[in-house]
Parts: C-alpha cells; sequence; structure tokens
C-alpha cells in the first residue's frame, strides 16, 4: 500500500533571518559594504559537509535509536517512473536563454513558444536561473523535456505536434537527519557555520530565538547551542534536483545560557515551547533578512545634523531591495512620502502597538492604508529614501504613541495549543526525548547525521 507522503515545508524566505548577532556599532549610520552577511556562508563547505557520509563521532550515538524525526521515506502516491538513462541532460548557462538552449537541441521556435506557454504555470521558462538543468529524451517516438519544478516535483513536457503535453511527478525522497552541537565562543553565526551548521539552518534558529534572546547582549562566550534539523534528499533523477538548494528544517533547537535554558520544538510549521505556547512574539525584532543592526535606540549624534538628539529606533544594513516584513498582524496605516522619513510605511497592531519603516526605495503592491497584512508579509524594499545617508531600515516601535526600544520586546503572543493538538505535541515533544537527551551529551562542535533505512516500498 503507498503510504501517504508526508508533507514538508520548504524553507520559505521568512526564515532566513539576518544576524542578529552582529558586532554593533551605535554611531554608524554609513555602513561598509564588505560587511559579512549571515546568507553568505560558503555553499561549498556546506555541501561538502552534508554530503559526508553517515557518521557519527560518538560511538554511543545509535542509529537505531531512531525518534520520530526520522520519517522513514516518503512514497508518491501514483507509480513514479525515473527517467530515461538516455536522457541528454543541458544546463542553462549564464546569458543563456531557454530558446537558444532548446533551440540548438533542434526544436523549432514555434514549439519553443508553445513550450513557453504551456509549461508559465508551472516553471515559468524565462525565470530559470543559470545552472538550470533540463533534460530532453525521446519517449515512444515523442520527444520530451524534463525539468524540475519544486524540489522532489519532476515536470515532463511531452511533445504532441506544435504542442506539448505537461505532466507533473513527485520524485520519492528520504529524509537525513542532523544533530549537532556547539559551545559558542564569540557568536551563534560564526561558530556555528564553522562547525558545519548550514547557513540556512542558523538563520532559522537566529529568527526563532530572538523572540527570546536579545543576540546583542545576552550571548557570551559559553553559552550552549543545539540543534536538529532535517533535508530530504530525492533518491531517483538525482541528475535533474542537482542544482537546486536542499529544503533544510530545523525541528528542535536549544540555547542554554545563566538564565535561560530554552528548548524550542517544530510542530505544524512553527515553534512552540515544552508546554504548548506558541514560541513568536507578538512583533518582530528583526523585519528583513539577511541584515545586520548597524544602529541601536538611545542618544546619538546624528551623522548628517551634526547635534545630538535620540534616536527613536534601530536602524538595520541590508542591500538596497531587500524586502522589508511587517513585524506583527496589523492594518496599514500609512505608506507614502512621510517627510524626513522618506518613504515609510506605519502599521497599526493590537494593544495601541505601532511599527514604523523609514527611508524604503518603494512599497509591496497593494499596500495601502487600511489594508490588513500578516505577521512576515513583505511590505515595502528597503532604500535611502528621505534623510538617510546610506541605504538602511530604520524600525521604530511605538505603544501608545511613546517610543520604546524594539530589541526589548518581550511580549510573546498569547497563543498555544489545547486540547487534542496539545496532547498530540506533548506525545511529540516525548518521542524526541531520547535524541535531545544524546545531544545534551555531545562536546562542542560534535555532530551525526543520520539516514533512516529505506523502506522496501521506496525500492
Ligand atoms: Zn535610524
Amino acid at each position: 500500500m503507498p503510504r501517504s507522503l508526508i508533507a514538508l515545508c520548504l524553507m520559505t524566505a521568512f526564515l532566513q533571518l539576518g544576524c542578529s548577532d552582529a558586532p554593533t556599532e551605535v554611531e554608524a549610520e554609513q555602513t561598509p559594504e564588505t560587511q559579512q552577511q549571515p546568507g553568505q556562508v560558503d555553499q561549498q563547505s556546506e555541501t561538502a559537509h552534508l554530503l559526508r557520509p553517515i557518521e557519527s563521532k560518538d560511538k554511543a550515538h545509535d542509529l537505531t535509536n531512531s525518534s520520530t524525526l526520522e520519517k522513514n521515506t516518503t512514497t508518491p502516491e501514483r507509480s513514479f517512473t525515473a527517467m530515461s538513462q538516455e536522457a541528454q541532460l543541458v544546463t542553462l548557462k549564464s546569458g543563456q536563454t531557454v530558446s537558444s538552449l532548446l533551440s540548438k537541441q533542434g526544436f523549432s521556435a514555434q514549439q519553443i513558444a508553445n513550450l513557453a506557454i504551456a509549461l508559465r504555470k508551472v516553471v515559468p521558462l524565462n525565470k530559470l536561473q543559470a545552472g538550470s538543468i533540463l533534460a530532453i529524451d525521446e519517449v515512444a517516438g515523442q520527444r520530451q523535456v524534463s525539468l524540475a519544478g519544486e524540489y522532489a516535483i519532476r515536470v515532463d513536457a511531452v511533445q504532441q505536434g506544435d504542442d506539448w503535453q505537461v505532466t507533473k511527478t513527485k520524485v520519492p525522497t528520504r529524509i537525513e537527519v542532523a544533530e549537532h552541537a556547539i559551545v559558542i565562543n564569540h557568536s551563534l553565526y560564526g561558530d556555528g557555520a564553522a562547525a558545519g551548521i548550514p547557513g540556512d539552518v542558523i538563520n532559522s534558529a537566529l529568527l526563532a530565538l530572538s523572540h527570546f534572546i536579545d543576540f546583542q547582549r545576552q550571548v557570551y562566550s559559553g553559552n550552549r547551542f543545539e540543534v536538529v534539523f532535517e533535508r530530504t534528499l530525492v533518491i531517483e533523477d538525482e541528475a535533474l534536483f542537482a542544482h537546486q538548494q536542499t529544503p533544510l528544517q530545523p525541528t528542535y533547537l536549544r540555547f542554554r545560557n545563566s538564565e535561560d535554558d530554552l528548548r524550542l520544538y517544530r510542530y505544524n510549521d512553527a515553534f512552540y515551547l515544552e508546554d504548548g505556547r506558541l514560541a513568536e512574539s507578538f512583533l518582530l525584532k528583526t523585519p528583513l533578512n539577511g541584515a545586520r543592526l548597524s544602529s541601536h535606540y538611545g542618544q546619538r549624534k546624528h551623522p548628517l545634523l551634526g547635534y545630538t538628539r535620540m534616536h527613536k529606533g534601530i536602524d538595520f544594513s541590508a542591500p538596497a531591495g531587500t524586502p522589508i516584513m511587517a513585524a506583527g498582524n496589523a492594518t496599514v496605516k500609512r505608506a507614502d512620502w512621510y517627510s524626513t522619513y522618506g518613504n515609510a510605511v506605519v502599521l497599526q497592531h493590537d494593544d495601541g502597538y505601532e511599527t514604523l519603516y523609514a527611508h524604503l526605495k518603494g512599497f509591496a503592491s497593494d499596500i495601502k492604508p487600511g489594508v490588513k497584512v500578516k505577521q512576515g508579509q513583505v511590505i515595502g524594499f528597503l532604500g535611502n529614501t528621505g534623510l538617510s545617508q546610506a541605504r538602511h531600515l530604520h524600525y521604530e516601535v511605538y505603544k501608545n504613541g511613546k517610543s520604546v526600544n524594539p530589541l526589548n520586546l518581550k511580549k510573546l503572543t498569547t497563543e498555544r495549543l489545547a486540547g487534542q493538538e496539545l496532547a498530540q505535541f506533548i506525545a511529540f515533544v516525548e518521542g524526541l526525548e531520547d535524541r535531545t537527551m544524546r545531544l545534551a551529551q555531545f562536546a562542542s562542535g560534535d555532530s551525526a547525521i543520520y539516514l533512516p533505512p529505506l523502506t522496501a516500498e521506496a525500492r
């Protein structure tokens, strides 16, 4: 019997939080362009790390002691046929169009135009990135073009005269589970990356933990960080997906310092505390990805005006055009030119809170007064408008009209699991106990990767 496919949540942009443990510069609005951004972890070293064979530095890590994290191999809901070995793989080169690539393969301009139309809702050909892989084959006298849709979704287009028949197929996958523990020397990001934890995983962890921990002030040498994460790997048609980033998903996070021992569990696409409380704050502290805190809240000398005045917000440095997210569920109060703030968005949240996002390059479409937005929704793009010396986001939070320091917000949402859902969550947490207890024994820098055995169904 085919087992139902385990839904896997892809890494989404909102998980890629910026490194908020970067060094702070209270006076600097102007920011060096060369600053290492957290998203810039060497791809090669990440890949090298993840391609290591199954290993365990500690003999006590028992591979048979699997927990519920180790979901077994998923199988497609309908029968899967791998691409033929005869299929010719071609890679889209930088500066090359899909049309020129396909015309080299002998397709006519009309066939290519029709293919683009047939695929426009599945994989828009004009948006394919350099490095994308196409497989060209002939099946029962018909030519076929295959390419990767989302990860583990193969899209086949079979030629029928000048037209194309498009089908999507789920490619069988398996889950790989990785565990890491580090003791922090300098920063969670730097030490984590040095220990081989992928950048996306660290960013997700920073985002989740920033609701509780102030990474500018509360992280000291000796603090301990533990993470369990999963990745999904295709076990067929690997070549077609070779250029795609494998979705990575942290499932368990622990952060321990002298005051706190935080454990966060990912359940139904969100992080929860052990008791079932949703582990998210009411307002995001960092409403953009890949950013560096470049100026703190408080008194400072204004770089343009020259005199000392109160800096009523915090500044984040990031590339121009970086999407800016709503810090919480809100109604848009304004989205227009706002004096020295330049292009600015003001959001009205519950309980008398307002947030302001200044110096934007532009606004996301549909962001107009009266529109409701959700936490994490893109509202605009980082820029350098108004009284601003260098591109940055200036972010302010108000409570009942009074400015407050965004980094001091510790107000958690009141949401929590209840009833049957809570019971299931507690069972889930208990199911992880062997794993989390074992991870707690890891020395700093220890890691282990597990590939649960494939079931007969997958093969
Ligand atoms: Zn500012």
